[in-house]
Protein backbone atom coordinates (compact mmCIF):
# COMPACT_ATOMS: atom_id res chain seq x y z
CA UNK A 1 0.00 0.00 0.00
CA UNK A 2 1.03 3.78 -0.79
CA UNK A 3 2.11 5.64 2.13
CA UNK A 4 0.48 8.67 1.86
CA UNK A 5 -0.12 9.64 5.23
CA UNK A 6 1.31 13.14 5.66
CA UNK A 7 1.06 13.65 2.27
CA UNK A 8 -0.69 17.62 1.76
CA UNK A 9 -2.33 18.43 -1.96
CA UNK A 10 -2.89 21.79 -2.58
CA UNK A 11 -6.31 21.95 -4.35
CA UNK A 12 -6.83 24.22 -7.27
CA UNK A 13 -9.93 24.82 -9.36
CA UNK A 14 -10.31 26.36 -12.08
CA UNK A 15 -13.21 27.66 -13.12
CA UNK A 16 -13.77 28.36 -16.94
CA UNK A 17 -17.00 29.19 -18.24
CA UNK A 18 -20.49 30.58 -17.32
CA UNK A 19 -22.24 26.97 -17.01
CA UNK A 20 -19.15 25.89 -14.73
CA UNK A 21 -19.57 28.80 -12.19
CA UNK A 22 -23.23 27.97 -12.45
CA UNK A 23 -23.08 24.43 -11.92
CA UNK A 24 -19.84 22.79 -11.24
CA UNK A 25 -18.15 24.81 -8.69
CA UNK A 26 -20.95 24.43 -6.98
CA UNK A 27 -21.11 21.00 -7.00
CA UNK A 28 -17.61 20.75 -6.01
CA UNK A 29 -17.87 23.70 -3.01
CA UNK A 30 -21.29 21.03 -1.60
CA UNK A 31 -18.76 17.51 -2.11
CA UNK A 32 -15.84 19.51 -0.62
CA UNK A 33 -17.90 21.02 2.16
CA UNK A 34 -19.58 17.25 2.79
CA UNK A 35 -16.00 15.96 3.44
CA UNK A 36 -14.78 19.22 5.52
CA UNK A 37 -12.03 20.16 2.38
CA UNK A 38 -11.39 23.57 2.00
CA UNK A 39 -9.99 24.36 -1.35
CA UNK A 40 -8.91 27.60 -3.67
CA UNK A 41 -11.57 28.26 -6.34
CA UNK A 42 -9.94 30.84 -9.15
CA UNK A 43 -12.98 32.69 -11.04
CA UNK A 44 -13.27 33.42 -14.30
CA UNK A 45 -14.30 37.29 -14.04
CA UNK A 46 -15.37 38.69 -17.21
CA UNK A 47 -16.88 37.45 -20.51
CA UNK A 48 -17.45 33.89 -21.33
CA UNK A 49 -16.28 33.77 -24.92
CA UNK A 50 -15.46 29.75 -24.40
CA UNK A 51 -17.79 28.82 -27.37
CA UNK A 52 -15.09 30.50 -29.51
CA UNK A 53 -12.33 28.07 -28.74
CA UNK A 54 -13.77 25.42 -26.19
CA UNK A 55 -11.83 22.95 -27.61
CA UNK A 56 -8.43 24.71 -27.10
CA UNK A 57 -8.66 24.56 -23.55
CA UNK A 58 -8.37 20.99 -22.86
CA UNK A 59 -6.30 18.67 -24.77
CA UNK A 60 -6.70 17.83 -28.59
CA UNK A 61 -8.41 15.30 -29.08
CA UNK A 62 -9.88 14.95 -25.78
CA UNK A 63 -13.54 14.95 -26.72
CA UNK A 64 -12.80 12.63 -29.57
CA UNK A 65 -11.21 10.20 -27.78
CA UNK A 66 -13.51 9.61 -24.71
CA UNK A 67 -16.42 8.01 -26.05
CA UNK A 68 -18.64 8.44 -23.67
CA UNK A 69 -18.23 12.41 -23.30
CA UNK A 70 -18.82 14.58 -25.79
CA UNK A 71 -18.08 18.25 -26.15
CA UNK A 72 -21.72 19.26 -25.74
CA UNK A 73 -22.29 16.75 -22.54
CA UNK A 74 -19.59 18.38 -20.96
CA UNK A 75 -20.29 21.74 -21.86
CA UNK A 76 -23.80 22.16 -22.89
CA UNK A 77 -25.02 23.86 -26.44
CA UNK A 78 -25.10 27.12 -24.71
CA UNK A 79 -21.33 27.29 -23.85
CA UNK A 80 -20.70 26.54 -26.80
CA UNK A 81 -22.30 29.29 -28.52
CA UNK A 82 -21.02 31.57 -25.89
CA UNK A 83 -19.09 34.48 -27.58
CA UNK A 84 -19.82 33.78 -30.59
CA UNK A 85 -22.11 36.61 -31.88
CA UNK A 86 -20.91 39.14 -30.14
CA UNK A 87 -19.32 38.85 -25.98
CA UNK A 88 -20.66 35.82 -24.05
CA UNK A 89 -22.65 36.11 -20.52
CA UNK A 90 -20.61 38.30 -17.95
CA UNK A 91 -19.77 35.73 -15.38
CA UNK A 92 -18.69 38.05 -12.68
CA UNK A 93 -22.05 39.72 -12.99
CA UNK A 94 -24.30 37.70 -13.55
CA UNK A 95 -22.61 35.12 -10.70
CA UNK A 96 -21.32 37.15 -7.77
CA UNK A 97 -23.66 35.98 -5.38
CA UNK A 98 -22.66 32.29 -5.99
CA UNK A 99 -18.81 33.22 -5.79
CA UNK A 100 -19.63 35.05 -2.77
CA UNK A 101 -21.35 31.93 -1.29
CA UNK A 102 -18.48 29.75 -2.27
CA UNK A 103 -16.04 32.42 -0.25
CA UNK A 104 -18.30 32.34 2.79
CA UNK A 105 -17.61 28.19 2.97
CA UNK A 106 -14.39 29.27 4.17
CA UNK A 107 -13.05 28.00 0.29
CA UNK A 108 -10.14 30.56 -0.84
CA UNK A 109 -11.17 32.83 -3.99
CA UNK A 110 -9.09 34.39 -6.78
CA UNK A 111 -8.97 35.25 -10.40
CA UNK A 112 -8.69 32.52 -13.28
CA UNK A 113 -8.56 35.54 -16.18
CA UNK A 114 -11.20 38.15 -17.16
CA UNK A 115 -11.62 36.44 -20.72
CA UNK A 116 -10.49 33.15 -20.87
CA UNK A 117 -10.76 32.85 -24.41
CA UNK A 118 -8.86 35.68 -24.76
CA UNK A 119 -6.25 35.52 -22.83
CA UNK A 120 -5.26 31.77 -23.73
CA UNK A 121 -5.02 32.66 -27.49
CA UNK A 122 -3.61 36.27 -27.35
CA UNK A 123 -1.18 36.86 -24.47
CA UNK A 124 1.64 36.12 -26.15
CA UNK A 125 1.05 38.57 -28.54
CA UNK A 126 0.02 41.17 -26.87
CA UNK A 127 1.43 44.19 -25.12
CA UNK A 128 2.47 45.01 -21.79
CA UNK A 129 0.09 47.66 -21.81
CA UNK A 130 -3.09 45.41 -23.47
CA UNK A 131 -2.05 42.32 -20.78
CA UNK A 132 -1.92 45.08 -18.03
CA UNK A 133 -4.97 46.09 -18.93
CA UNK A 134 -6.79 42.07 -18.99
CA UNK A 135 -5.30 41.85 -15.48
CA UNK A 136 -6.84 45.06 -14.51
CA UNK A 137 -10.06 44.08 -15.59
CA UNK A 138 -10.27 41.20 -13.94
CA UNK A 139 -9.09 42.37 -10.88
CA UNK A 140 -12.06 45.57 -10.64
CA UNK A 141 -14.44 42.60 -11.35
CA UNK A 142 -13.50 40.42 -8.71
CA UNK A 143 -13.21 43.57 -6.38
CA UNK A 144 -16.45 44.54 -7.42
CA UNK A 145 -17.97 40.38 -6.83
CA UNK A 146 -15.98 40.65 -2.94
CA UNK A 147 -15.38 43.55 -1.66
CA UNK A 148 -11.66 43.70 -1.49
CA UNK A 149 -8.84 42.72 -3.96
CA UNK A 150 -7.76 39.26 -5.20
CA UNK A 151 -4.57 37.85 -2.95
CA UNK A 152 -3.84 35.30 -5.91
CA UNK A 153 -4.10 34.59 -9.62
CA UNK A 154 -3.80 31.74 -11.66
CA UNK A 155 -3.82 32.15 -15.05
CA UNK A 156 -5.86 30.80 -18.11
CA UNK A 157 -4.18 27.58 -19.63
CA UNK A 158 -1.22 28.58 -17.93
CA UNK A 159 0.03 30.99 -20.02
CA UNK A 160 2.32 33.64 -18.67
CA UNK A 161 4.91 36.21 -18.83
CA UNK A 162 7.02 39.09 -18.07
CA UNK A 163 4.02 41.27 -19.04
CA UNK A 164 1.66 39.00 -17.39
CA UNK A 165 4.33 39.06 -13.96
CA UNK A 166 4.81 42.14 -14.42
CA UNK A 167 0.90 43.42 -13.68
CA UNK A 168 0.77 41.00 -11.26
CA UNK A 169 3.53 42.36 -9.07
CA UNK A 170 1.53 45.58 -9.10
CA UNK A 171 -1.70 43.92 -7.24
CA UNK A 172 0.62 42.57 -4.35
CA UNK A 173 -0.80 39.14 -4.38
CA UNK A 174 0.28 36.82 -1.95
CA UNK A 175 1.27 34.06 -4.07
CA UNK A 176 0.51 33.28 -7.96
CA UNK A 177 0.00 30.00 -9.69
CA UNK A 178 0.30 30.52 -13.24
CA UNK A 179 3.33 27.92 -14.23
CA UNK A 180 3.63 23.98 -14.55
CA UNK A 181 6.59 22.59 -12.56
CA UNK A 182 7.77 20.95 -9.45
CA UNK A 183 8.75 23.19 -7.45
CA UNK A 184 7.50 27.14 -5.86
CA UNK A 185 10.29 30.06 -7.28
CA UNK A 186 10.40 33.04 -8.01
CA UNK A 187 10.28 33.46 -11.77
CA UNK A 188 13.00 35.79 -13.50
CA UNK A 189 12.88 36.83 -16.87
CA UNK A 190 16.59 37.65 -18.60
CA UNK A 191 18.06 40.04 -15.23
CA UNK A 192 14.04 40.68 -13.85
CA UNK A 193 13.44 39.40 -10.71
CA UNK A 194 9.55 39.14 -9.84
CA UNK A 195 8.27 39.46 -6.84
CA UNK A 196 5.14 37.39 -6.72
CA UNK A 197 5.76 33.99 -5.01
CA UNK A 198 4.94 31.44 -8.37
CA UNK A 199 3.44 27.51 -7.01
CA UNK A 200 3.31 25.32 -9.99
CA UNK A 201 0.49 22.95 -10.74
CA UNK A 202 2.54 20.07 -10.40
CA UNK A 203 0.14 16.94 -10.90
CA UNK A 204 -1.20 16.27 -14.52
CA UNK A 205 -4.81 17.58 -15.39
CA UNK A 206 -7.48 15.17 -16.11
CA UNK A 207 -7.75 16.05 -19.26
CA UNK A 208 -4.46 15.16 -19.49
CA UNK A 209 -4.54 11.68 -18.96
CA UNK A 210 -8.11 10.43 -19.94
CA UNK A 211 -8.53 8.77 -23.12
CA UNK A 212 -4.99 7.89 -23.56
CA UNK A 213 -4.66 3.92 -23.91
CA UNK A 214 -1.26 4.21 -20.85
CA UNK A 215 -3.57 5.73 -18.68
CA UNK A 216 -6.59 3.44 -18.31
CA UNK A 217 -9.54 5.21 -16.58
CA UNK A 218 -10.00 2.61 -13.61
CA UNK A 219 -6.34 3.66 -12.93
CA UNK A 220 -6.17 6.88 -12.71
CA UNK A 221 -6.50 6.90 -9.10
CA UNK A 222 -3.58 5.12 -8.72
CA UNK A 223 -1.72 7.12 -11.10
CA UNK A 224 -2.31 10.64 -9.02
CA UNK A 225 -1.46 8.83 -6.00
CA UNK A 226 1.71 7.14 -7.35
CA UNK A 227 2.67 10.87 -8.17
CA UNK A 228 1.59 12.23 -4.96
CA UNK A 229 3.71 9.85 -2.86
CA UNK A 230 6.86 11.01 -4.94
CA UNK A 231 7.03 14.19 -5.41
CA UNK A 232 7.35 16.76 -2.46
CA UNK A 233 5.15 19.38 -3.70
CA UNK A 234 1.65 17.98 -4.78
CA UNK A 235 -0.80 20.86 -6.69
CA UNK A 236 -3.55 19.54 -8.34
CA UNK A 237 -5.53 21.56 -10.79
CA UNK A 238 -9.15 20.54 -11.63
CA UNK A 239 -11.71 22.34 -13.41
CA UNK A 240 -15.44 22.59 -12.50
CA UNK A 241 -16.41 21.72 -16.07
CA UNK A 242 -15.35 18.26 -15.70
CA UNK A 243 -14.78 17.30 -11.83
CA UNK A 244 -17.46 19.06 -11.33
CA UNK A 245 -20.02 17.90 -13.57
CA UNK A 246 -19.00 15.18 -16.03
CA UNK A 247 -16.40 13.46 -13.97
CA UNK A 248 -17.57 14.50 -10.42
CA UNK A 249 -17.85 10.77 -9.50
CA UNK A 250 -14.40 10.05 -10.83
CA UNK A 251 -13.26 12.82 -8.68
CA UNK A 252 -15.51 11.78 -5.64
CA UNK A 253 -14.10 8.30 -5.44
CA UNK A 254 -10.86 9.90 -6.06
CA UNK A 255 -11.19 12.42 -2.66
CA UNK A 256 -12.75 9.61 -0.69
CA UNK A 257 -9.76 6.79 -1.96
CA UNK A 258 -7.14 9.84 -1.33
CA UNK A 259 -8.92 10.78 2.59
CA UNK A 260 -8.53 7.52 3.34
CA UNK A 261 -5.43 6.77 2.56
CA UNK A 262 -4.67 9.86 4.61
CA UNK A 263 -3.51 12.61 2.01
CA UNK A 264 -5.06 16.29 3.24
CA UNK A 265 -6.45 18.74 1.07
CA UNK A 266 -5.67 22.27 1.90
CA UNK A 267 -6.20 25.23 -0.25
CA UNK A 268 -2.84 26.27 -2.30
CA UNK A 269 -2.60 29.46 0.12
CA UNK A 270 -2.13 27.20 2.97
CA UNK A 271 1.23 25.81 1.12
CA UNK A 272 2.18 29.50 0.19
CA UNK A 273 1.42 30.96 3.98
CA UNK A 274 3.98 27.84 4.90
CA UNK A 275 6.44 28.90 2.06
CA UNK A 276 6.86 32.32 2.66
CA UNK A 277 7.56 31.94 6.32
CA UNK A 278 11.23 31.07 5.13
CA UNK A 279 10.99 33.28 2.16
CA UNK A 280 14.87 33.04 1.75
CA UNK A 281 14.66 29.49 0.73
CA UNK A 282 12.60 30.19 -1.87
CA UNK A 283 14.57 29.49 -5.22
CA UNK A 284 14.75 32.07 -8.37
CA UNK A 285 14.12 30.05 -11.93
CA UNK A 286 13.68 31.43 -14.75
CA UNK A 287 10.58 31.48 -16.34
CA UNK A 288 10.83 29.49 -20.03
CA UNK A 289 7.59 28.73 -22.26
CA UNK A 290 7.96 24.52 -22.42
CA UNK A 291 5.75 21.72 -23.30
CA UNK A 292 3.84 19.53 -21.04
CA UNK A 293 3.05 15.93 -21.66
CA UNK A 294 -0.84 15.70 -23.15
CA UNK A 295 -1.34 19.21 -23.73
CA UNK A 296 -0.77 21.24 -27.07
CA UNK A 297 1.33 24.20 -27.84
CA UNK A 298 3.50 26.30 -24.70
CA UNK A 299 2.91 26.46 -21.33
CA UNK A 300 4.89 28.85 -18.64
CA UNK A 301 6.91 26.63 -16.85
CA UNK A 302 10.31 26.87 -14.62
CA UNK A 303 13.47 26.16 -15.80
CA UNK A 304 16.39 25.06 -13.06
ZN1 LIG B 1 -9.02 27.63 -17.41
Amino acid sequence: MLTLEKKIVGLKIDVDTERGTRIGALNLMRLLDDRGIKATFLFSMGPDNTGRAIRRIFRPGFFQKVSRTSVVKVYGIRTLLNGLFGNGPHIGRRHGSIMRSIAASGHEVGVHCYDHNAWQDKLATWSEARTREEVNHAVDAFTHVFGHKPRTMGAAGWQANKSSLSAYDEHSLSYASDTRGTQAFYPTVKQRIFQTLQIPTTLPTLDELIGRPEYPMDQLISTYQIHIAKQSLNILTIHAELEGMAFMDWFKEFLDDSLAKGITFVPVETIANDLLKNKEKIPRLPLLQGEVDGRSGTLAVHGF
